[in-house]
């Protein structure tokens, strides 16, 4: 059995101690890549060091919802820069989050487009994080014409939501929340898209599945969410593995 890790965030404060050991034991388990997301400009020069010292671990660069404040005169540049990298494989993360709103909406909805902007000068596809903002994201989406499909990594929103997203070309990435005893809604969205259209992930440290919820996640519990999608698709699980990882290098162009 293998799989992909799709979106993780191993820079973060939690695996300051331990940051090789985990990488080393997902490697050397089942897990066959990883992709490291960027929140922000500092965090894209930690991600790339480990990129360097891992083949088989990706990078994307840009800015998450979360700190949209911080887009500058230069971001623009910086993020052109980095996407020239080998292993730089994506923009993002991106996108909206009107749940939290830690960065004000119009600065969100600008440093959106701005990012999508840059996806298609440097032709990466987008790595967008939505919540409580599909119908915006969608539609910004349209409005900028996006050429290159992405993905929507852990996924939350209805099942009109995903159609449209498919319908623009991206992907759906389930994340441990699939495992949740309460996201009955989500399994049903995910039964209705096709496995040729997903992804899986972590977002470690976040999100960890059952059976280890509430713990630190990692990129080796990627299989728990696997096993959650095969379960309620009814199909095998090294099959989801399989074509989640071969949907994964589709997307982000690796081998
Ligand atoms: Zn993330």
């Amino acid at each position: 059995m293998s799989f992909i890790d799709s979106h993780a965030h191993l820079v973060l404060e939690p695996f300051q101690n331990d940051r090789d050991k985990v990488i080393n034991e997902a490697f050397s388990s089942e897990i066959t890549h990883i992709i490291q997301s960027c929140d922000n400009l500092d965090e894209i020069k930690q991600n790339l060091v480990l990129t360097e010292k891992y083949n088989n671990l990706y990078s994307s660069v840009g800015i998450h919802p979360h700190e949209a404040s911080l887009w500058d005169d230069v971001s623009k540049i910086t993020i052109l820069e980095h996407s020239k990298k080998e292993k730089v494989i994506a923009i993002g993360e991106t996108g909206l989050d009107f749940f939290y709103n830690y960065s004000p909406k119009e600065i969100q909805l600008k440093v959106f487009r701005e990012q999508i902007k840059i996806s298609k000068e440097c032709s990466l596809p987008l790595i967008i994080h939505c919540r409580d903002a599909f119908n915006e994201a969608l539609q910004i989406l349209k409005e900028e014409k996006t050429e290159i499909p992405g993905v929507f990594h852990c996924f939350t929103g209805s099942l009109d939501n995903a159609k449209e997203a498919l319908k623009l070309g991206f992907y759906i990435s389930w994340s441990g929340i699939l495992t949740f005893k309460n996201a009955k809604d989500l399994k049903e969205v995910a039964q209705e898209i096709p496995l040729e259209k997903t992804l899986i992930e972590t977002d470690s440290p976040f999100l960890t599945p059952i059976p280890f919820r509430g713990k630190r996640n990692e990129p080796k519990f990627v299989k728990y969410v696997a096993e959650e999608l095969a379960k309620i698709k009814n199909l095998n699980v090294e099959e989801v593995g399989q074509i989640t990882s071969e949907n994964t290098k589709k997307v982000f162009n690796i081998n």
